[in-house]
């Protein structure tokens, strides 16, 4: 039996306070778990990773607290280092870290009861995430102005700053409070009364009153195993989350040149005006390609055609490989940039009689090349773009030897 193993349960002292950040107590056991030093103590005021709340971070000592876990009654304090051979140490919990958690989480136990009173939505399961928490809860939909009600009720109980009290029941005493789930075990069970309005069972750690959640705000909902999961943020998340939120919707109204009331409007408007120009753009290219082909021809009125065009996009390729077997009996090889990858156009003017297909393999010897086409035309990418030069060459060499054209 390892030492940790005949420890006896570790006293919680947050049960008792949730407030306490400093304590002291003896060390009961030490053992190493995945290359770190674990310690349990006869008491800790450090929170374990359970019910959807993360663990503490801390100091025992002057060593960190890198993780908390509960195991067999046992806590188990996981450090970045050997503590010093003591048996007394001094324990300091991550206060903001740990008030965060109080503050999303007793923000749950509200929310969750604020559902329920409005749509009889039972909560399901509960995350207290980095940036923000979700509760799923079954209902199936829920409309705009109704979320809106169990917003306003959720921050009414906020705002009411009402007690939060936590005392333990017999599973007798339990049938006289109205528990909002039935609790996971028998025996005694801790309660989480926000007064008069939320009852739950839970072991975690909260706010003493309602006012110190600050603002519990919604952020968006998504359906999930028929259900829906809201995400949501309470007290100084809520507060970053305003701020984030005003400075880039201030950034936005600035580069648009529009009153931040009217951002969206004005990027619906520009996007049509894109949308139109692009139309444009892509007529044009059409009519370019025509003149480009022609002079392209002038100077070579009747063999094979080849060239990188880093300034033109494949579809531009395409157009000018196009008009350039329409306008005369030429075969084009045409290569330009995408991004990470270079695009190689492949036409053939049909009296020609070659089927441009052919070159497909030859390619794909010596290079990666995705794509096909029809006998006159093949549009293929590749993603090893400093091989562009190589490919037409390689195209080249293939199409001399099969039409005897230069
Ligand atoms: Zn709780």
């Amino acid at each position: 039996m390892t030492e940790i193993q005949r420890a006896q349960a570790t006293e919680r002292l947050y049960f008792q306070d949730a407030y306490l950040q400093e304590f002291s107590a003896r060390v009961t056991g030490r053992e190493s778990r995945e290359g770190n030093p674990v310690v349990v103590l006869d008491r800790t005021a450090f929170y374990p990773e359970s019910g959807g709340q993360p663990h503490d971070l801390g100091w025992l000592d002057a060593v960190r607290v890198i993780r908390v876990e509960e195991e067999n009654g046992l806590i188990l304090h996981f450090l970045e280092k050997e503590l010093s051979a003591v048996d007394q140490v001094r324990g300091r919990i991550d206060w903001p870290r740990r008030f965060d958690h109080m503050q999303q989480h007793t923000g749950q136990h509200i929310l969750s009861q604020a559902f329920y009173e409005v749509v009889k939505g039972e909560t399901l399961s509960f995350h207290l995430g980095q940036e923000e928490s979700t509760v799923e809860i079954g209902i199936p939909a829920i409309k705009d102005e109704t979320l809106q009600r169990v917003e306003e009720l959720a921050n009414r109980i906020v705002f009411s700053d009402l007690e939060v009290k936590t005392y333990f029941l017999s599973e007798m005493e339990l049938t006289t409070v109205p528990l909002r789930k039935p609790p996971k075990k028998s025996g005694p069970v801790r309660v989480v009364e926000v007064s008069g309005f939320d009852y739950s069972a839970c072991g975690g750690t909260h706010c003493r009153r309602t006012g110190e959640v600050g603002l519990i705000k919604i952020l968006k909902q998504e359906k999930i195993r028929g259900n829906l999961r809201f995400s949501f943020v309470c007290g100084f998340r809520a507060l970053r989350e305003f701020e984030n939120r005003r400075r880039f919707l201030q950034s936005a109204s600035v580069v648009l040149s529009a009153e931040e009331s009217e951002v969206a409007a004005c990027v619906e408007k520009n996007l049509a005006e894109l949308k139109n120009l692009k139309k444009r753009q892509k007529k044009l290219e059409e009519k370019l390609s025509f003149f480009e082909a022609r002079e392209m021809l002038a100077g070579n009125p009747g063999g094979i055609i080849s060239g990188l065009y880093p300034d033109k996009s494949p579809e531009e390729i395409k157009f000018l490989a196009l008009n350039l077997v329409h306008q005369a009996e030429v075969l084009a090889v045409l290569a330009a940039y995408r991004n990470e990858n270079f695009h190689l156009v492949v036409a053939a003017s049909d009296s020609l009689k070659v089927d441009v297909r052919g070159v497909i393999p030859v390619l794909q010897a010596e290079m990666q090349f995705k794509g096909g086409g029809s006998p006159t035309l093949v549009e293929l990418v590749s993603p090893e773009k400093d091989k562009a030069g190589r490919a037409i060459e390689l195209a080249l060499e293939f199409f001399k030897t099969r039409t005897g054209r230069v």
